[in-house]
């Protein structure tokens, strides 16, 4: 019998107390064990095991080079791969994925997959490459297209070949400027909503797509295409913390929804050998990311952590959550 590929991985980033946190007098809830993939939870002395534990001290070059870095290689093998960074507001999920882009010199995941992408390119002489982007956003069950002007609504389609977005706009890019550029151009497009949290809180899923199109100059049978998704999920709170009702309440059932149905996916297929059954079916967020999640794919999960003691129970939630993932 075949041996089960591991295909999941999950990255467990805390990030530094910021500065409102410090002011509040906040203590750290978190502990990181020092020569282990280990987080210890004070007071409720759990500890919870991941793939990798980031402290508060690792910088986002640190989590690319050794978590990531690998996966942009897999892309040219042929392998989907997914990247999510998952965690209630104000975690670091856009921190971590680099988003909203800024050339502040913390560059998140996604610069850097495209700064390395574009290199491989360049190095790969007997093959001949296409790179198309997309930009999604998953809003309360509904797909909109960031890099359309109109931000039109978009639908969702199983194809023998995957999934499909028909009218979805694709971006032929060249080089890493004109990719940043599309990834600016989406990211002030997508809506955000005030909760009690955070001002800026993100109510909805971004999902940056680069696809690579590779061409063997030697053999024109001999071609592949494959994708990288790069999602910066909503925030994971749930909505009593927020205080939300009427329209935002509705919203956190919905974001709830994709989050939920994105947890059973991942956590099954953690158990692929034993089991048959996934249901990509149940949510938006599970059917755009089919085909990129098990089977022919890797996953990484970066579930991002508030250190804080004040937002301990939401840093919980997120653990057991990433567990279930793993
Ligand atoms: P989210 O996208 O999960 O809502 P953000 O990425 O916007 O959270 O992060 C919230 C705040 O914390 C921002 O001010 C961000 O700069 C800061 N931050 C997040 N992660 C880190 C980190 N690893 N190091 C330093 N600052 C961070
Ligand atoms: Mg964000």
């Amino acid at each position: 019998m075949a041996e089960c590929q591991v295909s999941v991985q999950v990255a467990l980033r805390v990030r530094p107390l910021v500065d409102a946190e410090v002011q509040r007098g906040c203590q750290m809830g978190l502990e990181c064990a020092p020569d282990a993939p280990q987080v210890v939870v004070r007071g409720a002395e759990k500890a919870f095991s991941f793939n990798y534990v980031f402290g508060p001290d690792v910088d986002n070059e640190r989590v690319y080079e050794t978590a990531v870095k690998e996966l942009v290689r897999h892309v040219f093998h042929g392998y989907n791969v997914t990247v999510l960074a998952y965690g209630q507001t104000g975690s670091g999920k856009t921190y971590s994925m680099g988003t909203s882009y800024s050339e502040d010199g913390s560059r998140g995941v996604i610069p850097r997959v495209v700064d390395d992408l574009f290199r491989s390119v360049t190095d790969a002489g007997d093959r001949e490459f296409k790179i198309t982007v997309s930009f999604m956003e998953l809003y309360q069950e509904q797909v909109f297209d960031l890099l359309d002007p109109h931000k039109s609504s978009v639908d969702i389609r199983e194809h023998a070949k995957g999934v499909v977005v028909p009218g979805l706009t694709e971006v032929s890019v060249h080089n890493p400027e004109e990719t940043f550029q599309c990834l600016i151009r989406g990211s002030l497009g997508r809506t955000t909503g005030t909760t009690a949290m955070n001002t800026l809180s993100s109510r909805s899923h971004a999902i940056f797509t680069i696809t690579v199109h590779q061409k063997s100059k030697v053999d024109q049978t001999d071609c592949k295409t494959s994708k990288f998704h790069l999602v910066d999920l909503a925030g994971s709170e749930r909505s009593k913390k927020t205080k939300t009702s009427g329209e935002t309440f509705k919203e956190g059932i919905n974001i709830n929804r994709s989050l939920f149905a994105l947890g059973n996916v991942i956590s099954a297929l953690g158990e692929e050998c034993q089991k048959g059954h996934i249901s990509y079916r149940d949510s938006k967020l599970t059917r755009l990311l089919q085909d990129s999640l098990g089977g022919n794919s890797m996953t990484l999960m970066i579930a991002c952590v508030s250190p804080a003691d004040y937002n301990l129970d939401e840093t919980l939630s997120t653990l057991r959550y990433a567990d279930r993932a793993k």
